[in-house]
């Protein structure tokens, strides 16, 4: 439902706001007065356009709740997700890129590590670049949880006021960072495929994709603290870790009592086709040039022999040729991998968007014209279906597999 409101009396029918709608959600109905559809995605771009300010969206003329005394917030935090205790590597890349931020702010990098049994991922957080790190090791987070953990992560950061919380975003950081953010009343930019400080005003910009990718959008956060982002897989490197660095470890409490948490974990079951797009070093992904289901099988075959996983473009997923899990891009994963084969991919934007910034990218397609071209380091110009073969037979013979 639209969420703009017009008001007719006023309306001019002059189009300023039509011209500076994104969306297409306006147009002059037969009386010239403008109309509103469900494009509207509420941006407020028209608003400022109206000369007889005939459009309001309810609500958004209430007096902004900032937050107050922004200095008082310092340092640099970072969540370290964790499953039966070990950390997930997109957590060493948030203490990577937040040792970076709190260099630049001459300011200190702490790790939040909840769970149970996980002391030794707060000493892994200290080597991997943190000076102190929160420990909340209690049963009633050994599972993640929404409420218990961001229980725990208001709390902290009421207490000790961060300017900068980063998470990676996984599906549970997604949800973690969304929930902290509602409730510390902060904005939360999701899916930053960069974070760097402005040298000026020394907030954090935070850039991810926007318009369904078709522009980078800088997002700042002047008003409200902690400023909150989340950050795809393999967008920042992990750092090297040196077990020599010295850290504090404070321990805290957690804060609900098991009977206070709403939700239960009764069995984790695997899925079926385990897919980590996120840790494979070699991707070879099909498009909707691989034309049907069993056109992935000799890109599977490829896979295997080079030791890699299956991806995919989102038209195969739309088409129900292979399970949502392989996507790679804007709507799936973000990889990084050393070597990314691309199958009859044509290279749409929100598909580079999740595996540009691959090591070695290989194009095949039989389009000369394929943007997907514009990004390889490699083309093959010609028909998957015999390329594909010949290169398993030929990698098969160079591995010996
Ligand atoms: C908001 C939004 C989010 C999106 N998110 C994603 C996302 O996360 N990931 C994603 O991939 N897309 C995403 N898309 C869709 C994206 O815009 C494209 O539609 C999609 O990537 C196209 O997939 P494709 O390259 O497989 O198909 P096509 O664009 O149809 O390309 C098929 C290619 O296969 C080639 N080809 C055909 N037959 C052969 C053959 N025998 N041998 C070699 N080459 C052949 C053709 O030349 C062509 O280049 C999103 C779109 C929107 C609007």
């Amino acid at each position: 439902m639209a969420l703009l409101e017009i008001d007719r009396e006023l309306c001019i029918g002059c189009e300023a706001c039509i011209e500076a709608c994104a969306f297409g959600a306006l147009s002059l109905d037969d009386q010239e007065i403008v109309v509103v559809n469900d494009n509207c995605t509420a941006c407020g771009a028209c608003i400022d356009e109206c000369p007889v300010e005939a459009l309001r969206l309810p609500g958004a003329e209430e007096p902004l709740v900032v937050t107050e005394n922004l200095g008082d917030y310092q340092g640099v935090w970072f969540w370290v997700e964790q499953f039966e205790g070990r950390a997930s590597s997109i957590s060493w890349e948030m203490a990577g890129k937040g040792r970076e931020l709190a260099d630049e702010l001459g300011t200190t990098l702490t790790a939040c590590v909840l769970g149970s049994g996980v002391g030794e991922a707060a000493q892994e957080a200290i080597a991997y670049g943190a000076d102190r790190v929160f420990l909340v090791d209690d049963v009633t987070l050994t599972h993640y949880r929404t409420d218990p953990y961001a229980a725990v992560m208001v709390d902290l950061a009421r207490r000790y006021k961060p300017e900068i919380i980063i998470m990676g975003a996984s599906s549970r950081g997604r949800d973690l960072a969304g929930s902290v953010a509602t409730q510390l009343v902060t904005g939360l930019t999701a899916d930053c495929t960069s974070l760097d400080i402005d040298s000026e005003t020394r907030l954090l910009r935070q850039t991810r994709p926007a318009f369904g990718g078709n522009i980078m959008a800088t997002i700042l956060c002047p008003n409200h603290r902690p400023q909150m982002a989340t950050v795809r897989h393999r967008v920042f490197e992990v750092p090297a870790k040196d077990t020599a660095r010295q850290g504090q470890i404070v321990s805290e409490q957690a804060l609900l009592p098991e009977d206070e948490i709403a939700s239960r974990v009764i069995d984790f079951i695997v899925s079926e086709e385990d897919v980590n797009l996120a840790d494979a070093r070699i991707i070879v992904s099909g498009g909707r040039g691989v034309k049907g289901p069993e056109g992935f099988e000799p890109l599977r075959e490829l896979a295997q022999v080079l030791g890699g996983a299956v991806g995919s473009s989102r038209a195969a997923v739309d088409a129900g040729w292979i399970p949502y899990a392989h996507q790679v891009g804007q709507t799936g994963r973000t990889v990084r991998p050393d070597l990314y084969i691309a199958c009859g991919i044509s290279g749409a934007i929100q598909h580079l968007a999740g595996m540009r910034t691959a090591k070695v990218i290989v194009a095949i397609n039989r389009d000369p014209e394929a943007l997907i071209f514009s990004v390889a380091h490699y083309g093959i110009v010609g028909d998957l279906f015999e390329i594909v073969p010949q290169l398993t037979k030929a990698f098969r013979k160079k591995l010996d597999r």
